[in-house]
């Protein structure tokens, strides 16, 4: 980028704005997929974006916005950088606009159960805001320390408690988003409108490529009363998708269901393993009368399907280690390549896809690792989390396992009949499988509103939209 462009960009919106800092640039130049830190380690890493721009204020974002595409100049938005697929990737002629530094919260109306977050609030720091008054935001991600509100609406996430309060597009209530035409769309408080589609949707999932989040207003909830543990072995895999199914399907919704195959229950609870078992886990919350009436049907019902109960010790080991962010270093400069995929599916299609992935992901040469739990429970269907761990022993052959397990398991849900994403997005990782789930009139679509709304194709250019 030239320097005359960045002193014009600091004129515009202020010196102080616009950052040029080594460390700065250094520390935004991709977020924290595990192939980005591949690249770094073995020397072909992304270059650091031209500058970084820090706006405090929602005028500051239009401001940055109108230069950008006034200027020809690409525009990649960046929350904590915690995302998993690629999604920022900076390049020397772009300005990365960390939205880190609006950080306020805007408003807190108890009685209407409403708060508003500027978009760069950390989701813990909103967490501990809303704890103080008594109240819970229902959206958990592993990522709560190391992600942003407007990250989730951005990558329409999905947090560990879903199962009861529903995943990012059930708690937001509204969003304000700068265009890139660097008008500010506001969506209207009310808590259902049947005024044409729901605009908010646009850009939830949006990956930085149609706009900039600048707020997001949450429906939040009081704390529960009650917070119980429950855990089941499981003969295999699909007995545990049928609990499941009876679970829900029974009009039960244990916030938190987590089903591990043989292999990851080994590896997260060794102290409770039992052989070939899978293991679910629950936590039941709400009035103390729901959560009894919870358990005990539970219960039943598990029993019913021949299920045991497991110890609640193991409910207990992963409350506590439920936030731990890996590092993946320290397995990559070891020579093992990692990543975790996630995916869905309906009922009768999940048993399918993750014995095809499992075993298509096992004829990879020297894996080491390949297995899946399950996390978010739904009424008709479940998302399988996929674990795959590969030593090539030629490091150079780290990158190639990497892209190939990755195909392994989107060919695997593809043909299972199941959807690429579950909570992750597309970012570039995926995007060569889109159009595969949403077929060329559902690529159509999504590029005709990119045109539309962002015709000079600044904004976070080469995510999420295939031929973008
Ligand atoms: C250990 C770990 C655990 C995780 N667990 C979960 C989990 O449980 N559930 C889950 O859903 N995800 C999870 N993730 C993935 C990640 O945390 C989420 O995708 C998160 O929503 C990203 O937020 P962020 O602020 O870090 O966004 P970033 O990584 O900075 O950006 C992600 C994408 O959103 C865009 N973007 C960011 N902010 C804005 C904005 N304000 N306006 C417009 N576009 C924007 C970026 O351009 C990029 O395309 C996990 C990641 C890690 C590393």
């Amino acid at each position: 980028m030239k320097q005359s462009t960045i002193d014009n960009l600091r004129q515009a919106v202020g010196a102080d704005i616009i950052i040029t800092e080594d460390h700065i640039l250094e520390e935004r130049r991709h977020d924290y997929s595990v192939i980005s830190q591949l690249d770094d380690l073995q020397g072909r890493g992304a270059a650091r974006p031209g500058c970084v721009a820090q706006p405090r204020k929602t005028a500051e974002v239009v401001t940055i916005v109108n230069f950008c595409r006034e200027n020809g100049v690409p525009l990649i938005p960046f929350g904590l950088g915690s995302g998993v697929v690629s999604g920022v990737i900076a390049n020397p002629e772009a300005v990365l606009i960390d939205m880190s530094q609006m950080n306020r919260i805007r408003k807190m109306d108890v009685h209407n159960l409403l708060v508003t977050f500027e978009a760069g609030v950390r989701g813990s720091d909103a967490e501990a805001a809303l704890n103080k008054q008594g109240l819970i935001l229902g959206h958990y991600p592993q990522s709560m320390a190391v992600s942003s509100v407007g990250g989730w609406v951005a990558t329409r996430a999905c947090g560990q408690f879903s199962t009861a309060y529903g995943s990012i597009e059930d708690v937001v209530f509204g969003l304000e988003v700068v265009l890139p035409s660097g008008e500010v769309f506001e969506t209207c408080p009310t808590p259902r409108a049947s005024s044409g589609p729901d605009l908010k949707e646009l850009f939830l999932g949006s990956e930085g490529t149609l706009g900039i989040v600048t707020a997001v207003t949450f429906s939040v909830r009081w704390k529960p009363e009650k917070q119980a543990y429950s855990a089941f072995y499981l003969a295999d895999m699909d007995r545990g998708f049928e609990l499941q199914r009876h679970i829900i399907q029974h009009g039960w919704e244990p916030p938190v269901m987590r089903q591990y195959d043989a292999s990851e229950t080994k590896r997260n609870f060794p102290d409770h393993a039992r052989g070939a078992d899978a293991l679910l886990i629950m936590i039941h919350e709400g009035p103390a009368g729901k959560v009894a009436a919870e358990m005990k049907e539970c219960l039943e019902i598990a029993i019913d399907l021949g299920c045991e109960e497991a110890p609640v010790s193991v409910v207990e080991k992963w409350f506590e280690d439920r936030n731990h962010v890996p590092t993946f270093e320290e397995f990559l400069t070891q020579g093992i390549i990692v990543d975790t995929i996630e995916i869905a599916a309906t009922w009768d299609k999940i048993g399918g896809i993750y014995r095809s992935a499992v075993t298509s992901l096992g004829e990879v040469e020297n894996i080491a690792n390949a297995s899946a739990h399950s996390s978010h429970c739904y009424r008709s269907g479940i998302n399988l989390y996929f674990t795959f761990a590969a030593i090539p022993g030629d490091s150079r052959q780290m990158s190639p396992v990497y892209y190939d397990c990755w195909r392994r398991v989107m060919e695997a849900t593809i043909a299972g009949g199941g959807g690429i994403a579950h909570h992750h997005g597309i970012g570039r990782v995926r995007r060569p499988w889109l159009t595969a789930e949403l077929g060329n009139p559902g690529v159509g679509l999504l590029q005709a509103l990119k045109k539309t709304l962002d015709p000079l194709q600044m904004m976070n250019p080469g995510v999420l939209i295939p031929g973008d």
